[in-house]
């Protein structure tokens, strides 16, 4: 382990973690990643688990985790889709263009859809969805007035069959050709972490951050001055630590030396 600047070692009240990447990837759970979270449980800590995935519902995410062994519970599982749809309870007779898969959709189910004339075009997994009918539709609503949400901005991600374009890549060119920025639901957005830790009922200070992303949960983390460990697994790369735009406060080459750290 590699302490990258003075760390705070009060014990924390919480860990949000990262799913994909963190504690599984390509389609395992990462070594050691079962035994810890059953640890962290042990200690009396909370545990929300984080992803941007969106192509999948907390539920569906719920099953995955329970087929990889992990001993988790459906509301413990925090993702885009989920802080997405508390944004838009709170806006006032909204409707909505949605560019998501149908499980995805059927999650929104309490928001109207209006596909000629929305005040939101929504983006999220969309798979082959995203052809030029699609995504030209949705650059003439912008055009049109309007306003784009991003269910999150990852530009890929590594799926069981090779690496693959992620919505953020889309959610980019609409941007570009439409003049507009999107609002963006997931991590590392202060929204997502915020609506994560009232959840918990907890301030900033009391949660630690763990994942293998430095743009999305370092980031975040920073953000929301939260103490934050960057894992070497799933997308991490050593040259990551070099133009690195957040600090972690520790590195540790998986999640399983997390119950060293308290
Ligand atoms: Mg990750």
């Amino acid at each position: 382990m590699t302490d990258t600047k003075q760390p705070n070692t009060t014990r924390p009240k919480a860990f949000l973690i990262d799913m994909d990447g963190t504690l599984y990837f390509k389609g395992e759970p990462c070594p050691g990643a079962i035994e810890t979270v059953n640890y962290l449980r042990q200690e009396k800590y909370q545990l929300r688990f984080l992803t941007n995935t969106t192509a999948k519902t907390p539920k569906m995410l719920h099953a995955q985790m329970q087929e990889f062994g992990f001993d988790i519970y459906e509301d413990e599982i925090f993702n885009a889709t989920y802080a997405c749809l508390l944004y838009l309870r709170a806006q006032s007779e909204i409707s909505c263009h949605f560019m998501v898969d149908d499980a995805v959709k059927a999650f929104f189910k309490e928001i109207p859809i209006n596909n000629d004339a929305p005040d939101f075009v929504i983006v999220g997994d969309y798979g082959e969805g995203f052809d030029f009918y699609a995504l030209n539709h949705a650059f003439r609503l912008l055009m049109d007035g309007a306003e784009l949400i991003a269910l999150q901005k990852g530009l890929y991600w590594f799926s069981s069959e090779g690496i693959r374009l992620d919505c953020g890549a889309f959610v980019t060119l609409l941007e570009a050709a439409a003049g507009k920025t999107a609002t963006i639901m997931g991590k590392p957005s202060e929204t997502f972490f915020k609506t994560a830790l009232n959840h918990l009922h907890l301030a900033p200070k009391d949660a630690v951050v763990v994942g293998d992303d430095i743009t999305t949960d370092i980031v975040g983390a920073e953000r929301m001055k939260m103490r934050s460990v960057l894992v070497k697994t799933g997308k991490f790369k050593p040259d990551h630590l070099e133009n690195i735009t957040a600090k972690p406060t520790w590195v540790f080459d998986s999640v399983s030396e997390l119950p060293q750290l308290f």
